[in-house]
């Protein structure tokens, strides 16, 4: 059988490419070739999944950066670009979740956390990769939002409002730039196996868990696997006719 190669040589940068469903999105993008910048805070977890890639004959670099900093974003994409050339494709996923907890009860701390990593990360990354398209001719922006970017999403009011900001931004830039030939598009997981849900499971009790793991018909968390094969179409010129949309992920929960 042959093996897809629908994003060859394309540079794909992916923040929060440590973990999750970064992590199992650059491996896939990297195996049908691409050249890939894996980004992250965590430098040991970066560096094995590139390790990965590379030891299974991919290509990929790691670059550590916290996208909550704009001049660690100005750095991360002008050290890429110095190894790959511009960015053809960048994932903005790297994010944090908070705690389910009543929204008047929620620190104003963990408001401003998640508006700094979720809404000003994605915002500081899609100037530094607009700039390098516009120069480039194009190319393609894919906010990693979720459910709780499309509906109301009780207990974690902070999170979602970052998560529906992102939607606007995704939007707003999508009808902004599509005469440049830059497409921009989100997508909306609901809960998938991952460290960030792993973790929130892990401190809730046994009835809001149950809550979660069967919060859609199909009664089961998502796999990264199925989050990452939906970006690689994302990242290909098949999703050429595709801008301003997400692609919602959730087993049918908003059905
Ligand atoms: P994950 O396994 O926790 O991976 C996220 C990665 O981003 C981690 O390596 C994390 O590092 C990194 N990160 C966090 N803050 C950062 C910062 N300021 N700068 C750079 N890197 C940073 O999470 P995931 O579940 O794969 O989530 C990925 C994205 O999908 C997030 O935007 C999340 O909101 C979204 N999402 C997830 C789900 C889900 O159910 N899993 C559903 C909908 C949307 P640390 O480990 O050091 O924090």
């Amino acid at each position: 059988m042959t093996a897809i190669k629908n994003v060859e040589n394309k540079h794909i940068l992916i923040t929060g490419g440590a973990s999750g469903i970064g992590a199992a999105t650059a491996i896939l993008v990297a195996s049908r070739g691409a050249k890939v910048v894996v980004s992250d805070r965590n430098t040991q977890q970066g560096e094995a999944v590139v390790k990965q890639i590379c030891d299974a004959g991919g290509t990929a670099t790691f670059i550590a950066a916290d996208v909550s900093d704009v001049d660690s974003v100005a750095a991360l994409f002008s050290h890429a670009k110095a190894i790959y050339g511009p960015v053809n494709v960048a994932i903005n996923n790297a994010g944090i979740d908070h705690t389910p907890t009543p929204m008047h009860l929620v620190d104003d701390a963990v408001f401003h956390k998640n508006v700094a990593v979720n809404l000003a990360g994605v915002w500081y990354c899609m100037k530094q990769e607009i700039i390098q398209m516009l120069e480039n001719g194009g190319g393609h922006v894919i906010n990693i939002a979720s459910v709780a970017g499309l509906h109301s999403a009780p207990s974690i009011a902070a999170y979602s409002a970052t998560k529906h900001a992102v939607m606007g931004l995704t939007k707003s830039a999508a009808v902004e730039y599509a005469k440049a030939n830059i497409r921009v598009n989100a997508v909306c997981p609901s809960f998938i196996r991952t460290p960030m849900v792993e973790n929130v499971l892990a401190h809730v009790d046994e009835r809001v868990r149950n809550a979660m793991i069967k919060a859609n018909p199909m009664k089961r968390l998502g796999e990264v696997h199925e989050i990452a094969a939906a970006l690689a179409w994302l990242c290909s010129d098949e999703s050429s006719f595709m801008t301003g949309q997400s692609v919602v992920l959730d087993g049918g929960m908003l059905a």
